[in-house]
């Protein structure tokens, strides 16, 4: 993905009146400009059968995993309906995000809670929503337990580093995979019940090879304890990280899970498998939709304000160093260009030196892939409203 500055050019994919068919361009265009004259601008699109699509080819590809889609990644009660829907279950890590899932009557024995550092009122609002599973990494935590041990089981979330995903997600949690052993045993003396183990390679990777090897080491770690132990350990949470097809390349989960599904062919057939995905599931099935507030033309470069930007809906390019793909809907000749959010902090800059053709005041510029770690991370600087997000396809096609 592409860091963006004055120098360099901004080379994210983009979609103009010259790269996409006239038809497609213009049937898109004109329910983006209907959805605008309905509901005003700034918004946020989340098309409901594109998520059932993304949580339908990731089942596929891994057959005999069980899906908690990550609330993180996109707090949003019309999702949390679609998952819920969909039979999913729910990676939740704090109050804020049961209190989302009890508006649903989602239940808590459908959710996992993910967070390796709970304060106890987090453990005791947890249980009383009704969630058993537990995470945690170290045996400060393991100790927290203690007192609710007869109705908990508890994963330990063991880190493998990875250098190619866009956020590390194995710095700040987990134990080292030489630590477990300990840990399985002071959980024994404690009287807590391990159930298996857990890991989170990091968010969109670049290929699957360290869940490979991650999900070998802990078929190691559990075989070794489970020689032992009285209490076999038989859960294996292999997290997230599927990544979102930023590039519009033509990504296809079913190849990038080949590996993994052969690496799970290799486990014992009655170990329960999970994973917490949340970016590749909700990223493809919102669409940022932003009108030119105003332009002008400084130091060389054509200036067009939009009225969201890095502080709303794009603040995933600052948090999540992720790059969205744009389009516009006019064609011709280009020139740099930059295109800038609507407050008055001069970090508010979604793209820095991009080639566009030339824009009016008024026209919509369209953020695609927008739906992981967009809206989740946003703020209320310069107090400028929210995105708002309006709903496709609510009710699910009868086919
Ligand atoms: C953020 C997070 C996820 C979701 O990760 P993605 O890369 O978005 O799939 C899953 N599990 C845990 C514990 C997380 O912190």
């Amino acid at each position: 993905m592409t860091q963006t500055s004055e120098n360099q050019i901004d080379t994210r994919p983009l979609l103009t009146g010259d790269t996409v068919s006239a038809d497609e361009a213009q049937a898109a265009a004109e329910l983006y400009r209907e959805l605008i004259s309905q509901h005003g601008s700034p918004l946020l699109v989340f098309d409901a059968n594109v998520l059932r699509e993304q949580f339908r080819s990731l089942q596929a590809a891994l057959p005999k995993v069980e899906l908690y889609y990550a609330v993180k990644a996109h707090p949003d009660a019309n999702i949390i309906k679609v998952i819920d829907e969909l039979g999913g279950g729910f990676d939740i890590a704090s109050a804020g995000e049961m209190d989302l899932l009890l508006d649903h009557q989602v239940s808590g024995r459908r959710t996992i809670h993910t967070h390796p550092i709970k304060k106890d009122q987090e453990i005791r609002d947890a249980l009383r929503f009704g969630a058993t599973t537990f995470v945690v990494d170290n045996f400060h935590e393991l100790k927290k337990l203690v007192n609710y041990r007869s109705r908990v089981g508890v994963l330990l979330r063991v880190s493998f580093r990875s250098a190619s995903a866009k956020v590390d997600l194995s710095k700040k949690f987990g134990c080292s995979p030489d630590e477990v052993l300990a840990l399985v045993e002071q959980a024994e003396q404690l009287g807590i019940h391990i159930k298996g183990l857990s890991f989170h390679v990091g968010s969109q990777v670049e290929d699957a090879s360290k869940h490979v090897e991650a999900i070998h080491a802990c078929r190691q770690l559990m075989s070794q304890i489970n020689r032992q132990a009285e209490k076999p350990l038989s859960v294996l949470d292999i997290g997230g990280g599927f990544p979102a097809d930023y590039e519009l390349a033509g990504f296809s989960i079913n190849t990038f899970c080949a590996p993994i599904r052969n690496a799970l062919a290799e486990l014992p057939s009655d170990w329960h498998l999970i994973a917490e995905p949340g970016r590749y599931l909700i990223a493809p099935a919102v669409t940022s939709i932003t009108s030119i507030a105003g332009k002008s033309q400084r130091n060389g470069f054509a200036w067009y304000y939009l009225d969201d930007g890095i502080y709303g809906s794009y603040s995933g390019q600052l948090f999540d160093h992720a790059t969205y793909p744009l389009q516009v809907f006019r064609g011709g000749q280009t020139a740099a260009s930059i295109i800038a959010g609507p407050t008055c902090d001069s970090i508010d800059i979604v793209a820095e030196n991009i080639m566009l053709p030339s824009l009016e005041i008024g026209d919509l510029v369209v953020g695609h892939q927008m739906g992981a770690y967009t809206a989740a991370t946003k703020t209320r600087f310069n107090s400028l409203p929210d995105a708002k997000l309006v709903v496709l396809n609510a009710s699910a096609r009868v086919d």
